[in-house]
């Protein structure tokens, strides 16, 4: 599968073995749109052409033994080296990677677009990992059975922060981990929903009211929820002290 990639600004390129499964859901909604008008492109290569035997086979059983497959360091190599990716970054999935974070996604989505090999079977020969300088990246502490639903979820992130993307309506800087913080908790029409409803402060129409509301409540979740998060924020300036998380009002 691949779009137009002479003239997008962005592109990634996925190398797999099993490219039929892109662009799926990047074929759908706010990046597919944008990927139809070429706002992005992608490029799903299969590592399998790649191979060179009769067979075309592209694992082997692990050095040492053990349990299933190993992706072959010749065949990956070979479908690395014929991609034309320059300076591009080059990444592969893996739950061994650093984990991926909303700040590693505002850089790739600010420079040209990534190479992203995904994994199958047990893994990949470390040989090709090495010699190719490939950033491992892991998008969670869980396996998954094969890299490409990792490489769409690093796309997907990428996509939505490339300019014109999610047009005038939101531009990705009041979100969950732009600053360090999880989002304020949302809420819409009807005024009550089986009982419940919504806080008062939000239909005040007070401007100043809301916006201190929605940072206490992240602040909140933050602390309450993710502790790692929390005590990376900076000190409050006046004390040079760590700020006591506030209590949360909603959802707990
Ligand atoms: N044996 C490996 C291990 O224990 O680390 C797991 C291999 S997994 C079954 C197959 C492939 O799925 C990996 O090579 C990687 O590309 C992808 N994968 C699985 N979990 C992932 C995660 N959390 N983040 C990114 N990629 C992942």
């Amino acid at each position: 599968m691949t779009s137009d990639l002479s003239s997008a600004p962005w592109r990634a390129t996925v190398l797999t073995l099993f490219p039929e499964m892109f662009p799926g859901p990047l074929g759908i909604s706010l990046a597919g749109k944008a990927l139809a008008s070429g706002l992005w492109a992608l490029e799903a290569r299969d590592i399998r052409a790649s191979a060179t035997d009769k067979h075309r086979s592209v694992d082997d059983t692990p050095a040492g033994g053990g349990p299933g497959m190993v992706l072959r360091a010749d065949v990956l190599a070979a479908a690395i080296d014929a991609v034309d990716a320059g300076d591009r970054p080059r990444l592969v999935m893996s739950p061994r990677g650093r984990p991926l974070t909303q700040a590693r996604v505002a850089e790739l989505a600010a420079g040209p677009g990534p190479l992203i090999v995904c994994g199958r079977f047990e893994g990949i020969d470390q040989r090709v990992i090495d010699a190719r300088g490939l950033e491992e990246v892991s998008i969670g502490d869980y396996v998954l059975s094969g890299g490409e639903i990792a490489a769409m979820t690093l796309i997907d992130a990428c996509v939505r922060l490339l300019p014109g993307v999610m047009g005038k309506l939101a531009s990705g800087t009041d979100e969950s981990f732009s600053d360090g913080l999880l989002e304020y908790p949302q809420y819409t029409r009807p005024q009550v929903f089986e009982g419940r409803e919504i806080p008062d402060v939000l239909i005040s129409g007070d401007h100043a009211r809301v916006a201190k509301w929605r940072l206490t409540e992240a602040e909140a979740l933050t602390a309450a929820r993710r502790p790692d998060l929390w005590a990376g924020r900076p000190k409050a300036p006046e004390s040079g002290k760590k700020r006591k998380p506030p209590k949360i009002t909603t959802g707990e």
